[in-house]
């Protein structure tokens, strides 16, 4: 048995990467708390779910569906070498498959150890990125733009990288505007989609837990 991340769930989508069926693999934890997040279940890991790693070895090796897997959460990067693990089990049990990372891009140290083995990242756009306050103030956390652009600069390279952006109500029109030329600039040409924003109502105590975690995940609570 590989020393895995914990998987909180697994799902075939038709929806997940434009033109492909995809199996998405959830891992609990994320180093960030953002205003609001669809997953905070997941994020928080009160999901009480658990995919073992033979039901996952068996969906991989029987589910011939899919073209691709996207391995998302939370936030993927904070497994550290238990994500490089997982990336190499699905490697070696259907190298036919394309492999994305979905991140928050705060992690390039793990990015940069597994991007030989993977063909895309969706890297989340949550702010112009030169605005470190107001990035900041929307993950609830303190926004190292070093780090986030190393992981810009490695997301580029690869060639199923999608850019994402929810559209917060905090977003002015000149901020989306700054957005777009962000990624005109910077991201090698690849796809960038904004999604409607739906509130969430979160849990109490959502953004003050997250100094607990420390710095080892690259959290820098704000709060
Ligand atoms: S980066 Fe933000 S939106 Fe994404 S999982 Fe973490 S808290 Fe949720």
């Amino acid at each position: 048995m590989s020393d895995l991340p914990r998987i909180a769930s697994m799902l075939t989508s038709f929806i997940e990467h434009p033109g492909r069926i995809s199996l998405g693999i959830y891992l609990p934890g994320c180093n960030w708390r953002c205003l609001y997040c669809h997953n905070y279940e997941l994020v928080l890991d009160v999901v009480g779910e658990e995919v073992c790693e033979d039901e996952l070895r068996w969906e991989l090796e029987n589910n011939r569906l899919i073209d691709l897997v996207v391995i998302s959460g939370g936030e993927p990067t904070i497994h550290g070498e238990k994500l490089l693990n997982l990336v190499k089990l699905v490697r070696d049990l259907r190298p036919d498959l394309k492999i994305r990372i979905d991140t928050n891009g705060s992690n390039p140290g793990v990015l940069s150890r597994i991007k030989n083995l993977i063909d895309g990242v969706a890297l989340d756009i949550k702010a112009p990125p030169d605005d470190v306050e107001k990035y900041s103030m929307i993950i609830g956390a303190r926004f190292d733009r070093g780090r986030f652009m190393k992981s810009v600069a490695i997301a580029r390279d690869l060639p199923l990288t999608i850019y994402r952006t929810v559209r917060y109500p905090c977003l002015s029109e000149e901020d989306l505007d700054r957005i777009r030329r962000f990624v005109e600039e910077n991201c090698g040409g690849k796809p960038h989609y904004f999604t409607e924003f739906n509130p969430v109502r979160m849990p109490r105590g959502w953004r003050r837990d997250l100094s607990k975690l420390g710095d080892s995940r690259g959290a820098h609570s704000v709060l």
